[in-house]
């Protein structure tokens, strides 16, 4: 074993099973271990680059602000920090926005505008969160307790208060749930990341948003997982027709730098004053220099991209020998598979491609730049593993 492997398993706490691959260098959708075996990403770091290892542009925006200033305390202007949130709102209709340095920090956020935009105006008995059974939004007490997953409840008791869990696709059950709790907001994944590549029906997104606006109940997204371009929209919801009042995002929009968002709207957009939040790290220069580079090159043709690219995952694996069906929108893809996911993905490192499982599947969520004969030769590794 490597002297790094042995180091980390002594010195880091215990909370991965890692692979026994130690990743030295990459480029794009390519990565290398120590040995310099070359492997095809086709996690891109859980969703996070977006456009691959060390690409160019990103590459020179970071390394650009890196050079000018590296870190301002929020108690002054930085550029980036501005200017990425006027292009967050600007793509999105949303008015302000707050940033943080993860996905679970911009849950936190998103929770904290429901709570005191609901106490504003309805009372503070309108408190809870509805969320939905099997979503994930982070890690945090308060994010574990918005999570509708048991696994994650027990070892960390008590919980924060006030989140309630519904089953997805059930609007009448929601509607219930969310009047008899008080919600203050209801939040929810379009396309459920950990909790197995599922995409909520239209009919559900759009009668939650519907019950929302009529309840004033907060309308809350999490596209931690889904945002910035993965599902062949900017975001997600923008694949069912519906206006968020707070998107929360993070993963793919720093490329590779911790950054977290929550985007406020047009109801929202004043609930938090002077002191009522804050993030030492947030609106970081550096990650907001490269996560606006990010931005800008999502554009409708990248979007089109990652629509074709998923469209013909899509059309490889169906029936394809082994697999038993696929799930997901654009670049963020389930297979199920018939023989257990943990042991393909296994396999396909032997072969030198790296997946990812959530739940009984395999999950891909490769770099949305990702070339052509690149993804060609991953899906082709992907049918040879599934059908041995
Ligand atoms: C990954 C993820 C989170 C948590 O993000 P962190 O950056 O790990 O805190 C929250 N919600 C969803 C949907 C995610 O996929």
């Amino acid at each position: 074993m490597s002297n790094v492997k042995q180091i980390d398993q002594q010195y880091v706490a215990g909370t991965y099973a890692r692979f026994p691959v130690e990743i030295t260098s990459g480029k794009g959708s390519l990565v290398y271990d120590e040995t310099g075996k070359e492997y095809i990403d086709m996690g891109s770091g859980i969703g996070v680059t977006a456009f691959g290892i060390a690409d160019d542009a990103w590459l020179t925006a970071v390394t650009e602000q890196l050079n000018k200033v590296q870190h301002m305390s929020n108690l002054y202007y930085t550029e980036p920090c501005a200017l990425l949130a006027q292009e967050l709102c600007s793509r999105t209709g949303m008015k302000k926005v707050f940033f943080a340095n993860s996905g679970a920090e911009a849950n936190e956020c998103a929770i904290k505008v429901a709570r005191k935009y609901a106490a504003d105006k309805k009372g503070p008995e309108y408190s809870t969160i509805v969320t939905l059974k099997n979503s994930f939004h982070g890690r945090t007490l308060t994010t574990l307790s918005a999570t509708g997953q048991e696994h994650y409840h027990e070892l960390f008791q008590p919980l924060t208060p006030g989140f309630v869990h519904g089953d997805a696709g059930d609007l009448e059950g929601i509607k219930q749930l969310a009047l008899s709790s008080k919600a203050a907001g209801i939040l929810i994944e379009c396309v459920q990341g950990e909790g197995g590549v599922i995409a909520m029906e239209p009919d559900f997104v759009k009668g939650l948003a519907a019950f929302c606006q009529e309840q004033d109940i907060l309308f809350m997204v999490d596209e931690v997982q889904t945002g910035n371009g993965r599902t062949g929209q900017l975001y997600a919801y923008m694949n069912y027709g519906v206006q968020p009042d707070v998107v929360s995002t993070a993963k793919g929009l720093g490329g590779g730098l911790p950054l977290g968002a929550a985007l406020l709207g047009e109801k929202v957009q004043n609930v938090l004053g002077f002191g009522d939040h804050g993030s030492t790290f947030g609106g970081n220069p550096v990650c907001c220099a490269g996560a606006l580079n990010i931005l800008q090159r999502i554009d409708d043709a990248l979007l089109a991209e990652v629509q074709m690219k998923g469209e013909y995952i899509r059309q490889q694996l169906t029936g394809a020998k082994g697999i038993k069906g696929i799930s997901g929108m654009g670049l963020m893809v389930g297979i199920q598979t018939e023989k257990p996911a943990g042991q393909m993905v296994k396999a396909l490192v032997e072969k030198g491609v790296l997946c990812l499982t959530a739940k009984d599947k395999l999950r891909l969520l490769p770099a949305l730049n990702i070339p052509m004969d690149v993804l060609a030769k991953a899906i082709d590794a992907i049918k040879e593993v599934c059908a041995e």
